[in-house]
């Protein structure tokens, strides 16, 4: 008798849990398929299109016959190109410091894959994006975080930080402005962060996705910015999902030290070969407008409404975000209640509460490592939100 199936996977992949945002937006789409008028608040995807320009470019490589592999780091004008982006951005880096990847997931986990040896420790702030801790796992490293507040504003501190550091402790993941919460860090807090990367010799991964989306005057910051001594052990990581509406083109990059690019590259050239071709080129006609007009305003629009409306909800709790596109409201004071017989101990049974009785996608905050909270995405239209956060009322008002 054969082993079966399930029993032959490996210890390491059995410790990897699959993607909560994807997941949720799954179920979302298939209830849709069935017919119901579903919210989407899941998975963080812009509904605006992609830029016409991008569209033309990658019609035109498929039709010029382009659709063959690229060197494995990407197209070098393209490299060129977000090489230069970066140094207008005030980071200098060659195009030998940037390579392009499938989107920016596979950028971090080839960083991890690069970076950590078995055991060793990956830190950063919670509430974090749920994927870094099953990425840092599947590269063999160890995923450590750190508090942060909503009384302080989600800041990393250097005490929270400090905190968790051990001899183990190799790399310090940040994401601004942040995914789940909307924060964007400030100055002050990366250049006492950057203390403790010189005192520690750290090598810091900023995850700067939606460096585009910051709906207040403030600016967006690199610890580069405030820190460019740094350079020498600062990988970033941006991609056009968010900014152009490419989420499933699969484009990202990393800028980061030669040697590191290079490593990442061997790895990235044995596994996938090469990132898409159509879609590099297409990534060429984006880089003249790193932030196309009128997407930031239109998000902006829903930011403002979906705050207004979560205020009126009894004891939620929203701190408000200021950039990316999700919310990040605390249900806390409604656990333990139950709802028509169930028992609503987590914000993960909650949120599937919420999807099957009243069928609003959200995302459980334990996956961000903050149990009591429920993520909303605002990438929806202005009508879904009123209605998505009316049914949400509607559920509390009959918690009992
Ligand atoms: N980082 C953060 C914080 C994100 O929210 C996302 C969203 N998917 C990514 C990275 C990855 O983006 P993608 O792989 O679609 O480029
Ligand atoms: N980053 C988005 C989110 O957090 C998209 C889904 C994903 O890639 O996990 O919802």
């Amino acid at each position: 008798m054969s082993t079966p199936a399930e029993d032959r996977l490996s210890g390491k992949v059995c410790a990897i849990q699959s993607s909560i945002t994807l997941e949720v937006s799954a179920i979302a789409a298939r209830l849709k398929r069935e017919g119901h008028h579903v919210i989407a608040f899941g998975a963080g995807e812009p509904d605006l299109p992609t830029p016409q320009p991008v569209q033309d470019a990658g019609i035109d490589a498929i039709r010029k016959g382009l659709g063959r592999y690229t060197a494995a780091a990407g197209l070098p004008e393209l490299r060129a190109g977000i090489a230069k982006r970066f140094t207008d951005d005030g980071y200098p880096h060659e195009p030998s410091e940037v390579m392009i990847t499938a989107g920016a997931k596979p950028a971090l986990y080839l960083a991890f894959y690069a970076l950590l040896n078995d055991g060793d420790e990956c830190v950063y702030p919670a509430p974090f994006w749920s994927s870094y801790s099953e990425m840092v796992r599947a590269a063999g490293g160890t995923p450590v975080h750190f508090s942060t507040s909503a009384e302080m504003d989600f800041q990393p501190t250097v005490e929270g930080l400090r905190g968790v550091l051990t001899d183990r402790t190799r790399v310090l993941l940040l994401n601004s402005p942040n995914n789940p919460t909307g924060t964007v860090y400030t100055a002050e807090t990366l250049e006492a962060i950057a203390e403790v990367v010189r005192e520690r010799d750290l090598f810091v991964l900023t995850d700067d996705i939606y460096q585009h989306l910051i709906y207040t005057d403030e600016p967006f910051t690199n610890i580069l910015d405030v820190a460019p001594d740094l350079q020498d052990r600062v990988l970033i990581i941006n991609g056009l999902s968010k900014s152009h509406s490419m989420t499933g083109w699969r484009i990202g990059f990393a800028g980061a030290p030669a040697p590191v690019i290079q490593a990442m590259t061997r790895v990235q050239s044995q596994i996938a070969g090469s990132p898409p071709s159509i879609t590099q080129h297409a990534a060429l006609a984006a880089l003249d407008d790193p932030s196309p007009a009128g997407r930031k305003e239109s998000l902006d629009q829903r930011r403002r409404l979906i705050i207004a409306e979560l205020a009126k909800l009894d004891r939620v709790v929203t701190p408000e975000p200021r950039g990316a596109f999700y919310i990040f409201p605390s249900i806390a004071a409604h656990l333990g209640k139950t709802y028509e017989g169930t028992r609503i101990d987590d914000a993960n049974v909650f949120s599937k509460v919420l999807l099957q009785e009243k069928l609003v996608a959200t995302v459980a905050g334990d996956a961000f490592g903050a149990p009591g909270h429920i993520r909303l995405t605002y990438c929806t239209s202005e009508a879904d939100i009123v209605e998505g956060v009316r049914r949400l009322g509607e559920m509390i008002s009959e918690l009992k």
